[in-house]
């Protein structure tokens, strides 16, 4: 199979590409990818390796270049992780995160309709449903209405109602993957997980927004990994939502790095973040059904995770 995977050099379509890579031996994958800040240069130096990758760096908003990629590669499902997908960021400046979540899609939804692709697959957010109360053991579930609270959210939003009129009104297959939080390798340092960690190898003090008992349910990039190629493999056109059932709020988070990493460290509590959704938590029964299984054990898989980043840590090879 021929897959075309946009975002390719970011933390979660790096890994998704190592993924189907090591697991298909006969699948190609034809990586997309601009390469702003967020991208990992060694992730994409890994890939480069493998001859059955082939790269372009290419911005998914440049209809003409993007077109020429579909005429010469002919790929059979897309896979569109490209995205601004940093909420403090969107909170700062949303018009490149319109710019790249929606028109970035658009091009690529017409793209994939024009050549008649098996599958063009969003990949989403839990984000798109808002928050729950911090103390409610409810969850979301694929039918429930979209009440994106931040710019970031809410462009996640719109490009999965496009991408479903498509479906609707240009019968493209389409199918959506709405993922809790992912941790793991390649991961920007910007994000609370290997903020947390850098900071408390350096010594400096944990920042954390407000009163640091807002929850997300985490899952191990592999598992979102698993469950997408699960979904374009043998998922209906359709919504599933992807979550681990790791709900854990951000305090207990830093104190489980703490702990791991065994040093001290200070904890600074910051003016809360606008708008800050207090809890996400998804139910994953649809995804089940189709037999896909968080095979994780979060407190094995947090620790590989930590490793990683020291190791880049010690030989100063992090993006930050
Ligand atoms: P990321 O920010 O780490 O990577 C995004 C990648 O997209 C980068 O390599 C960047 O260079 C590329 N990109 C950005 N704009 C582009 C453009 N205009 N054209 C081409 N490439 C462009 O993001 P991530 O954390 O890997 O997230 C990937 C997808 O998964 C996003 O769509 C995000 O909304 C979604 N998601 C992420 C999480 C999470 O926890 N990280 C959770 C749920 C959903």
């Amino acid at each position: 199979m021929k897959l075309l995977i946009t975002g390719c050099a970011g933390f979660i379509g790096a890994n998704f590409t190592e993924f189907i890579l090591e697991k298909y031996p006969e699948d190609i994958v034809v990586g997309v990818d601009c390469l702003t800040y967020a991208a990992n240069a060694e992730a994409l130096a890994e890939l480069k390796k493998n001859p059955r990758f082939r790269f372009y760096k290419v911005d998914i908003c440049d209809s003409y270049s993007i077109e020429d990629i579909f005429l010469n590669e002919k790929p059979e499902i897309v896979v569109n992780f490209a995205a601004e997908s940093h909420v403090d960021r969107s909170i700062a400046d949303s018009s490149v995160f319109v710019k790249t979540n929606v028109l970035g899609t658009q091009v690529l939804l017409d793209a994939a309709r024009r050549h008649g692709v098996r599958r063009f697959h969003q990949v989403s957010t839990d984000e798109v449903y808002g928050d729950l109360p911090i103390d409610s053991d409810d969850s979301f579930s694929e039918c429930d209405p979209l009440r994106p609270s931040s710019p970031y959210s809410a462009s996640k939003a719109a490009a999965d109602l496009l991408a479903l009129s498509y479906a609707k009104t240009h019968r493209l297959s389409v199918s959506i993957s709405r993922s809790s939080n992912n941790f793991g390798k390649y991961q920007h340092t910007e994000k609370l997980i290997p903020t947390v960690i850098l900071g408390m190898l350096s010594g400096k003090s944990v920042e954390l927004y407000g009163d640091g008992r807002n929850v997300r349910d985490w899952i191990y990039v592999t598992d979102n990994c698993s469950a997408i190629d699960m979904i374009i493999r043998y998922g209906e056109p359709d919504i599933y939502n992807v979550g681990a059932n790791n709900c854990l709020s951000n305090l207990s988070i830093v104190k489980k790095i703490g702990e791991k990493l065994g040093c001290d460290y200070e904890i600074k509590y910051v003016s809360d973040r606008k708008g800050h959704d207090r809890k996400y938590a998804v139910c994953a029964d649809k995804l089940k059904s189709i037999g896909w299984q968080n095979c994780s054990n979060f407190d094995l898989a947090l620790s590989d995770t930590i490793e990683w980043y020291k190791e880049r840590i010690m030989s100063k090879n992090v993006n930050s």
